[in-house]
C-alpha cells in the first residue's frame, strides 16, 4: 500500500509561512493584493476563483475581481490589464484561460507585465523558467508539482523522473523545473513508444496528460512515487478522476498523489506565494 501525499498540509505548511511573510510586509504599509480577470462566468473559473479568495484571506492577501462579459472584446481586456500594470497597488494577475475563442491569448498575454505575471502566461515567464531567472512566475499547477514533491522530502538531485505531457502549463515547465533540481527527465507524450517501459524506468512519474486510467498497473513497479496532475469528470462514476488507475498503481508503487486532494490542494496556495514574492520584489525596487 503507498503513502498518500495529499495536498492539505502542504498547503496548511505554505498559508502559515506566507501569513509570517505578510505580517511583515503590513509593518511596512504593504498589502499582497492580486487581480483576477475572469471572462466569462465559466464553472471551472469560478470554482478555481472561490478557491482562490478563500486561501487569499487564510494567507492575508486582497483580491481585487475583475469580472468582465463573455462577449468582451480583446481590447476591453487588454485594457482592464493595462490598469493592473498601472497600479503599484497591485502584485499580482491572474487572468483565467481559456479565453473566450474571439480574444487572441497571445495578445493578451504580451500585454501583462511579467513582474505581475503570477500564474507563468508571460513569454518572460516562460524564459524565466527555461533559463532558471527570476524573470516573472512559473505556472502555478507546475510549481505545486514540485512544492508537493519537496515537501515531502522525495530526493530529485539524481533520480529519474518520466513526466507525461508536454503543454507550455504543466508538462513543460515541470520537466524543466525538475532539471533545475538536478533530475533526469524523460518527457513523454502523445507520439511516445512503448510508454508502460519508459515509466517503470523512472523512479517518479509526474502525469498531466487529461486522459483518466492512463497510467495503470502495466505502468508501474515498487518504490516508484506517482504526481497525478490530471483533472478529469467521469461521467459515469459522477466524481473528479485523475490520469491514473488509482486501485491498480495504488498497490504497487511506494507513493502516490490522490485527485481530488493531491496537487488541485496546492496550486492556490502557490498562487498566494507568488503575489506575496510579487510584493516582496515591489518593495524591495
Ligand atoms: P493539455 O491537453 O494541454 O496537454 C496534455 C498533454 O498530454 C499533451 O502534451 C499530450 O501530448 C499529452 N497526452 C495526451 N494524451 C496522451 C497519451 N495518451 N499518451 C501520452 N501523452 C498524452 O492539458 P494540460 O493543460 O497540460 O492539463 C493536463 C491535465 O492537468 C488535465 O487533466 C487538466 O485538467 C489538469 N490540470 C490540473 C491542474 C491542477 O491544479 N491539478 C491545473 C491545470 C490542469
Amino acid at each position: 500500500m503507498a503513502s498518500l501525499l495529499r495536498g492539505a498540509p502542504v498547503a496548511q505548511v505554505l498559508t502559515e509561512e506566507l501569513a509570517r511573510r505578510v505580517e511583515m510586509l503590513s509593518r511596512h504599509g504593504v498589502v499582497p493584493t492580486l487581480a483576477i480577470v475572469r471572462v466569462g462566468e465559466r464553472p471551472d473559473d469560478l470554482s478555481y476563483e472561490r478557491a482562490a479568495l478563500k486561501r487569499a484571506e487564510k494567507v492575508g492577501v486582497a483580491v481585487q475581481c475583475c469580472a468582465l462579459p463573455a462577449s468582451s472584446s480583446q481590447e476591453d481586456v487588454i485594457a482592464v490589464i493595462e490598469d493592473i500594470n498601472a497600479n503599484k497597488k497591485v502584485h499580482g494577475c491572474l487572468v483565467f484561460r481559456p479565453l473566450p475563442a474571439s480574444i487572441d491569448e497571445d495578445a493578451v498575454a504580451a500585454a501583462l507585465y511579467p513582474a505581475k505575471d503570477v500564474d507563468g502566461m508571460t513569454a518572460g515567464s516562460l524564459f524565466g523558467v527555461f533559463a532558471g531567472r527570476r524573470v516573472g512566475y512559473p505556472p502555478c499547477t507546475a510549481e505545486a508539482a514540485l512544492e508537493l514533491i519537496e515537501r515531502s522530502h522525495i530526493e530529485l538531485a539524481g533520480a529519474n523522473v518520466c513526466v507525461i505531457g508536454r503543454s507550455l502549463v504543466i508538462g513543460k515547465p515541470v520537466s524543466l523545473m525538475l532539471q533545475a533540481r538536478h533530475a533526469t527527465v524523460t518527457m513523454c507524450h502523445t507520439r511516445t513508444r512503448d510508454l508502460p517501459t519508459r515509466c517503470r524506468e523512472a523512479d517518479i512519474i509526474v502525469v498531466a496528460a487529461g486522459v483518466p486510467r492512463l497510467l495503470d498497473g502495466s505502468c508501474v513497479r515498487a518504490g516508484q512515487t506517482v504526481i497525478d496532475v490530471g483533472i478529469n469528470w467521469d461521467e459515469a462514476a459522477g466524481k473528479l478522476v485523475g490520469d491514473v488507475a488509482f486501485e491498480e498503481v495504488e498497490p504497487v508503487v511506494a507513493n502516490i498523489t490522490p485527485v481530488p486532494g493531491g496537487i488541485g490542494a496546492v496550486t492556490t496556495s502557490i498562487l498566494m506565494k507568488h503575489v506575496v514574492d510579487a510584493a516582496e520584489r515591489a518593495a524591495h525596487e
